[in-house]
């Protein structure tokens, strides 16, 4: 091992990430977000090493993981055998040093979310929690060391390859738009021991200079018109969508001016300033509509992912397989068998949609005074809205997703664009309705029949199905 190679990558978030911290799991404080980005010692957010190495490590071909990253597994030598208790670990031949992050003149983000009642189909009570964001245009260096015996390894190509097709994401949220980053450059700093001046140049220098200006570039993004392509439209395009009336999705903070508060509840806004409705709220309006959906219809024994008597989502379902789930927290303890899992990401994943040509206006609400029917003392509330202005919905997917929750998607976005679901908050007040561009209407128009179509061939091909998830709890 006398040759050393140093890979010195650039990355650029291109959309809001999400890095927790390890004790974003605890109590969470009025004060405090619920999810705060991981901070260093002095204070400022970074990205632990890992989080990129499971990324980098996710998109190298199955049969190289081992070799590239190494792994930890049950078995000896290099197979797997589940029959035996010993635990074979694997060094990893590429080492992440670190990372380092740099900001652009940007606040960190602060996002809050919400599930939503299965029944009241408003906001479940104590489920708000709050989590702070990188703003887009964050860059990040990351670099990766290889020791080989020549300056010419294939292993280091094969790095370098994987490189410069890597799709980064970076952090939490995935499915829901978050941690979406580019690469920008990659430079290789060859330090070849066995000659004086590679030697003297790693003793003599340290940390981030090591990558110098005898590094040669190996990866520039501008040659590349675009970096690695984004995961396929799970219809194939973007859906779009006209605000009918009015939008309101809070960004739990309210509007400022001269320097004092004011009682307006603001919208939220992306880092250019556009409203902008999060890949959160897609996800959980269109998760609910589909379990909706299938519930009624009674296909694919899908359970009710937020729930109050149970302990929530099942992990079996195709519902489970195709938005994800977790492993519930706190009411599991007891007799409850212990997990085999935490939970598994979902498939399909939601970005943000900035709202484009939009009025943004303050609109002032009061409640009615029950016993003398006129407006209620102290009870006036003003909130932003969007008016009009239209937006794209981006639905992609980077796994298989079952045909039943494809299905139920089409008919979900049907119901959606009839109005019947709003997005946002006071639905039950006109708010939220969204109607279909012509081009997406046509589309959804010609996909509907067969959405029908296959969940009443799924329904009467499915044999019958014994007793709904809650009784098998208690059985
Ligand atoms: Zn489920």
């Amino acid at each position: 091992m006398s040759v050393i190679h140093l890979l010195e990558a650039e990355l650029e978030l291109t959309g809001p990430g999400a890095v927790a911290a390890p004790e974003a799991h605890s109590v969470g404080s009025v004060l405090r977000p619920d999810l705060p980005l991981a901070r260093d010692g002095w204070g400022d957010p970074y990205v632990p090493g890992t989080s990129l190495a499971g990324s980098l490590r996710q998109q190298a071909p199955k049969n190289r993981r081992r070799d590239m990253f190494g792994d930890v597994f049950k078995g000896v030598g290099s197979s797997e055998q589940n029959d035996t208790d010993e635990t074979t670990t694997i060094a990893s031949p590429v080492r992440i040093l670190g990372t380092r992050l740099t900001m652009p003149d940007l606040p960190v983000m602060r996002r809050h979310r919400t599930a939503v009642d299965r029944h009241r189909a408003a906001a479940k009570a104590t489920t708000l929690h709050s989590r702070e964001l990188l703003p887009p245009g964050t860059e990040l260096t990351l670099w990766l060391r290889i020791d080989t015996e020549t300056t010419a390894s294939p292993l280091v190509d094969e790095v370098i390859a994987l490189l410069s097709r890597w799709r980064p994401r970076i952090g939490g949220g995935r499915t829901t738009g978050h941690g979406r980053a580019e690469l920008i450059t990659v430079r290789h700093r060859v330090v070849d021991l066995s000659t004086p001046d590679g030697l003297h140049h790693w003793l003599t220098v340290g940390g981030p200079d090591l990558v110098d200006d005898r590094a040669t570039v190996v990866y520039e993004r501008a040659q590349q018109a675009g970096g690695a392509p984004d995961e396929p439209y799970l219809f194939g395009r973007a859906l779009e969508f006209r605000i009918a009336d009015a939008l309101h999705i809070g960004s739990g903070a309210f509007a400022e001016r001269s320097g004092r508060r004011t009682d307006v509840a603001q919208i939220l806004r992306d880092h250019e300033g556009s409203p902008v409705v999060p890949g959160s709220t897609w996800k959980g309006i269109l998760r609910t509509r589909v379990e909706f959906i299938l519930r009624s219809v009674g296909v694919g024994n899908v359970c009710a992912s937020v729930r109050d008597d149970t302990s929530g989502s099942c992990g079996v379902c195709v519902v489970c397989c195709a938005f994800g789930w977790t492993e519930p927290s706190g009411n599991a303890a007891g007799d409850a068998k212990p997990s085999e899992s935490v939970g598994a990401r979902g498939r399909l994943l939601f970005a943000d949609s900035p709202i484009r040509d939009g009025r943004v206006k303050v609109r002032n609400h009061v409640a009615i005074d029950r016993v003398f029917g006129g407006a209620r003392d102290e009870a006036l509330f003003a909130e932003e809205v969007v008016e009009d202005g239209h937006l794209a919905l981006h639905i992609r997917h980077d796994g298989t997703v079952p045909d039943l929750v494809r299905a139920a998607l089409v008919l979900a976005l049907a119901d959606m664009a009839d109005g019947l679901i709003g997005v946002g908050g006071g639905t039950t007040r006109g708010y939220g309705t969204l109607t279909a561009q012509p081009a997406t209407s046509e589309w959804l128009t010609a996909e509907r029949p067969t959405a029908v179509q296959t969940l009443r061939v799924t329904r009467s091909a499915r044999t019958p199905v014994p007793a709904p998830a809650t009784d098998e709890v208690s059985a």
